[in-house]
């Protein structure tokens, strides 16, 4: 165990429904719904779930209309501090934005409608709408989607550009007069976002931070990844608000926020976890799930990969297995092995390119025999 001083925090002070995140208050720890949103009882039953944990915001994705008319129902039946995650669709904020208390868009996803409009219009229309409806945005940036004129920039050094693409929107709203929003900048290795999140602490110490490991994974891998990251950031003074994402069947999504809250209990005590060995074997990496997942045999297809693939503990190879078509193709292309699901069928791909669609059955088969040939390959036994 190591011991470490907290250092104080230096951020502004944002608002979020009743919850202030930044500044001297207390780090709150939130969480997202998994369940399909349109299902409104599993949802508010879910939002519940984890408010009742201690979850201090819930999330919850809204990609189309009728989740839009499901979330007013969603709002109605609860009382918790709601944030919506919008994608690829950022003109959804208007119609949502009455019924929650933050809305996150992804820089990287907003050139995707009204091509011919440009970013900085589409930024002064989401922060119209956040101070029309009462809401605090979030400027999430991903690992996995990158604003490309920000990748062009910065050619080779990802982390910059997701650093200059989150320092980029902070000055828009700036510019605009607003202040009302944090920033997260999320990868899947703790490393990196220990680096992206510090970088972008030193250019705008003011900027509230929501720390999160993305496609953290199961339990206990993904929360020692969890702990990893924010363990050195909390630290240091940096990171106002915390989402531990792990993969978990929806009757056990609470232990996000259980664990989330020990990781603060324990960086304020000089608790600190060791793992020198942590992370030179294999690495499965998975989203915890969303209302986007395309079929419910996601959460189990992931531990089916983790204990299949047991065998190759030793081996520096990284597995990704993701939940759905929004997110997966984009998040898989790093990962030697990567596996996105479909409604009835899993895409399979070996470093980028795609392998097939297999059922969810067959797709074990597969990603075994490739995994035994990337392994041969590696021995020098096999030229794959
Ligand atoms: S990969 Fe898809 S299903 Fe998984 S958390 Fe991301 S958006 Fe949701």
């Amino acid at each position: 165990m190591a011991n470490a001083a907290q250092s104080p925090r230096t951020t502004r002070t944002v608002r979020i429904g009743s919850v202030p995140v930044g500044g001297g208050a207390a780090i709150a720890v939130q969480s997202m719904c998994a369940t399909k949103t349109r299902d409104i009882d599993a949802t508010v039953q879910q939002v519940e779930q984890l408010r009742c944990a201690g979850a201090a915001i819930v999330r919850i994705a809204v990609d189309n209309d009728l989740e839009v008319e499901a979330l007013k129902e969603i709002r109605r039946q609860s009382t918790a501090t709601l944030a919506v995650d919008l994608q690829e669709n950022y003109r959804l904020a208007v119609k949502v934005g009455p019924y929650v208390d933050k809305i996150r868009y992804n820089p990287g996803h907003l050139h995707h409608v009204e091509r011919h409009k440009s970013v900085r219009d589409k930024v002064a229309w989401l922060v119209d709408v956040a101070r029309d409806t009462d809401c605090a945005l979030r400027i999430g940036v991903n690992c996995g989607s990158v604003a490309p004129e920000f990748l062009e920039r910065f050619p080779g050094d990802q982390l910059e550009a997701i650093v200059q693409s989150a320092a980029y929107h902070c000055d828009l709203m700036e510019e605009l007069g607003f202040e009302r929003f944090v920033v997260s900048l999320k990868d899947s290795e703790p490393a990196k976002v220990v680096e992206a999140n510090s970088r972008f602490a030193a250019t705008r110490p003011q900027v509230p931070l929501h720390l999160g490991v993305t496609e953290a994974g199961m339990p206990p891998d993904g929360i020692i990844k969890s702990r990893l990251a924010f363990e050195k950031l909390l630290a240091n003074g940096i990171g106002d608000t915390i989402r531990v994402s792990l993969t978990l069947p929806n009757e056990r999504k609470h232990e996000e926020v259980e664990v989330g809250q020990q990781i603060v209990e324990d960086v304020a005590a000089g608790r600190f976890i060791s793992a020198p060995d942590f992370g030179k074997g294999l690495n499965i990496i998975s989203c915890p799930s969303c209302s986007r997942v395309e079929n419910e045999a996601f959460v189990e297809l992931a531990q089916q990969v983790r204990e299949l693939t047991r065998y190759a503990a030793q081996h520096r190879i990284t597995i990704a297995v993701m939940g759905c078509r929004v997110n997966g193709p984009g998040e898989t292309d790093d990962a030697d092995l990567g596996l996105w699901c479909g409604p009835s069928t899993v895409n399979l791909k070996r470093r980028g390119e795609k392998v097939g669609n297999f059922s969810y059955e067959q797709v074990l088969v597969r990603l075994r025999q490739e995994l035994d040939a990337l392994i041969a390959q590696r021995d020098g036994h096999v030229a794959a």
